[in-house]
């Protein structure tokens, strides 16, 4: 075991606070990572406030992480000292089921294991995240970051990057396409700049007008501010896909309105609150409403390639890590523009 600097939480409504936590000796198929960055994303935030349930403190969070190998494992020979890495929300699966053979670790039929607050596979201790100086990884888990990215700003990449990217992929953004993103946080203005780069008309729905310029500027030919009355009709029909990346429950019925035939209004955000949909709304247009959790591996290594193709990264604010708790209240403000990035060298 090996004490590294973190910062965690110990309850839910306390801030987090600088400690140490123990990183295990390296397992044969393991790298360690010197951590360079790590995001904040709203999940993190969902997760130590116990808005969830089931939170184990003390409870390191991050699973957007960007950093160099530091030290290799006995048995990995397809990454080297110094290679950039990143790690998203999976650190381990059993690897030998139907989904994790097509490449759905997130689906693994015995349960995948998440990067904080999961049960490691091999000795039973609960995960730890990236808000720390070091993290071990198994090689399975590694994304190989391009060196013409931006380290800092694409570290977001790997939970808002592929979260968004695999929707998009899945319900075939493109050319003739028209999709909405509700929501320009974390998620949402990724979610513009990929569905941008990949060819389709791009719309936001965002309570306010405060950030249009910014979508523009991400690629969106449309602004739309949700705080107007009857906001949705002059779009209904409109929309193939509606990416829903916002963190707080929305009125599903005024977006099934402006699908298309066969249109697909898909969550992306996970507010801890049941959803409630009219069923002729549904059944009117043959439209789909549906969840996509992340990506797996081998799509998130797929999604940085595209972006490192379209130079695409976050837009990031970062940070020293003792302003993380003023950033978690900014962030539930709807004041972070777009990602928070925690420097790991202040950890
Ligand atoms: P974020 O940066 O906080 O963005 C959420 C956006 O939701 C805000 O920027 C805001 O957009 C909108 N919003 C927030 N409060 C609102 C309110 N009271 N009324 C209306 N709109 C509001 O969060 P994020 O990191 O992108 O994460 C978004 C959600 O996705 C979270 O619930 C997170 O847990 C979830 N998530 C899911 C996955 C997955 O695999 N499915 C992965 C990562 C995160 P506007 O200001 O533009 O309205
Ligand atoms: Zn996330």
């Amino acid at each position: 075991m090996t004490a590294v600097a973190c910062y965690q939480a110990t309850a839910p409504d306390q801030p987090l606070t600088k400690g140490t936590l123990d990183r295990r000796e390296l397992r044969a198929d393991d790298v360690m990572i010197e951590i360079e960055f790590a995001g904040i994303c709203h999940s993190d935030i969902h997760t130590v406030r116990d808005e969830w349930g089931g939170c184990r403190y003390p409870m390191t969070p991050g699973h957007e992480i960007v950093g160099r190998i530091s030290e290799l494992g006995s048995a990995v020979t397809d990454f080297a000292l110094g290679d950039r890495v990143g790690v998203g929300c999976l650190v381990d699966s059993c690897g030998e089921c139907a989904q994790c053979a097509a490449g759905n670790e997130h689906y693994c039929e015995t349960g995948s294991v998440g990067t904080y607050n999961s049960t490691d596979r091999v000795d039973g201790s609960v995960t730890q995240g990236g808000y720390a100086t070091h993290i071990p990884v198994s090689r399975r888990f590694l994304i190989r970051i391009p060196e013409s990215l931006d380290p800092a700003a694409a570290t977001p990449l790997l939970c808002a990057g592929i979260t968004t990217y695999s929707p998009l992929r899945k319900w075939q953004a493109g050319p003739g396409s028209h999709v909405a993103v509700v929501g320009l946080g974390g998620l949402g203005h990724v979610a513009v700049k990929l569905a941008a780069a990949m060819g389709a008309r791009v719309t936001v729905f965002s309570h306010s007008l405060a950030k249009e310029d910014d979508g523009r500027r991400f690629g969106a030919a449309d602004y739309v501010s949700t705080a107007e009355d009857g906001f949705h009709r002059a779009h209904r029909g409109e929309f193939d896909l509606i990416l829903n990346t916002v963190s707080v429950p929305l009125d599903t019925d005024t977006y099934l309105k402006m699908l298309r035939p066969e249109g697909a209004f898909v969550l992306l955000g996970l507010p801890p609150a049941p959803l409630s949909v009219q069923p002729g709304l549904l059944i009117g247009g043959r439209h789909t409403v549906a969840g996509s959790n992340i990506g797996g591996i081998r799509e998130t290594q797929e999604m940085i390639d595209f972006c490192a193709e379209h130079g695409i990264t976050a837009e990031i604010e970062l940070i020293d890590a003792d302003a993380i708790n003023d950033a978690y209240d900014r962030v539930v403000d709807s004041a972070v523009r777009y990602r928070f990035v925690i420097d790991a060298k202040t950890f």
